[in-house]
């Protein structure tokens, strides 16, 4: 098939993203969100084209105590809600009214092919949840990679995007997006620098141990939460974070165990638009997705949640605790 008129030029190197945001926006929190990429971005790449809109709704609680000292001036550029919605249907070049989702406390990456764009849009509010303001930034920008990694033309003009082949199953693309901007977060204390709330080993073992009591009470497997037919099952289930978010994230801390380093993890995404997800999973974690769904499974039932203290050492999660 001629794939010539198929248009998948995203940039991995060199994008600037593009940030907008609602007049009166917060601006220490528009500060606190792009350092979170900028810090992100610079270590794994900058890739796009790449738009941020940072959506101020109705009914927000500011807490005029917290995180109101000066900052850098976030220079983002400011709009009322219409207009950023017009903004953003001209970005994506879509005409139809309510293009953007301003339901309150969402915050997703879509994308679109003509032109080749993706655009993150955040309703959350920032007193709500800060912690959301430093993690969340990194989580969609995850999507954004996975993305770019994922159009290669061989996998548009095949038709395989909707597959697993190229882009990775379910679990894979919301467990990496989890276990990456977490634990990058935790690598990098200086994130919260700024802010009150802390990302230490207590937090984050906290954290990866919800998920694997949520993983282990489902009494499902990741490889129910593999396609888009999974996913609209599992939600008539509720349980799509069970499967695809907390059980994709413990597969990644097992997956990391056997590559050893953040690096190392982070060196499938490359691979995957050359040969498909399949032979880049095998490429970087040493065995066939097969074999690992297998070896998963003891890993799962042999780790034990650890809710009231942070896991120790020798656990199934401890070996992330050395920074
Ligand atoms: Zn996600």
């Amino acid at each position: 098939m001629d794939s010539q008129n198929v248009p998948v030029k995203f940039n991995i190197n060199d994008f600037e993203p593009i940030y907008y945001s609602t007049t009166g926006y917060p601006e220490f929190w528009e500060c606190v969100y792009r350092d979170s990429i900028e810090h992100f971005s610079k270590i794994w790449g900058k890739v796009g084209p790449l738009y941020f809109f940072l959506i101020k709704i109705n009914g927000w609680e500011p807490n005029l105590n917290s995180q109101q000292k000066p900052f850098a001036e976030s220079k983002f550029i400011r709009k009322s809600n219409s207009n950023l919605e017009k903004e953003y249907c001209r970005i994506v070049n879509r005409s139809e009214k309510n293009c953007v989702n301003r339901e309150g406390g969402n915050h997703g990456m879509s994308w679109s092919l003509n032109p080749n764009t993706m655009v993150i849009t955040m309703t959350m509010s920032p007193y709500q949840d800060p912690i959301q303001f430093v993690i969340g930034p990194i989580h969609e920008y995850m999507h954004a990679y996975q993305t770019v990694y994922g159009y290669s033309e061989k996998a548009v003009a095949s038709n395989q995007m909707g597959q697993s082949l190229w882009r990775g199953p379910s679990w894979w693309m919301e467990g990496s997006a989890t276990f990456v901007s977490s634990l990058y977060c935790y690598q990098n204390p200086v994130l919260f620098e700024d802010i009150t709330d802390r990302w230490d080993w207590e937090a984050y073992s906290r954290d990866l141990n919800t998920h694997l009591n949520n993983y282990k009470k489902s009494r499902k497997t990741i490889q129910q939460g593999a396609t888009y037919d999974d996913w609209n099952l599992l939600e008539n289930e509720n349980l799509v974070h069970e499967i695809i978010y907390s059980g994709g994230s413990i597969a990644c801390v097992f997956l990391i165990q056997q590559c050893r380093s953040l690096q190392k993890f982070m060196e499938i995404f490359p691979l995957i638009p050359e040969i498909g997800w399949g032979e880049a999973f095998k490429k970087s974690f040493g065995m066939p997705v097969e074999a690992f769904y297998m070896k998963f499974q003891k890993f799962v039932a042999n780790a034990k949640v650890s809710k009231e203290t942070p896991s120790e050492k020798e656990s199934w999660c401890g070996f992330l605790k050395e920074r």
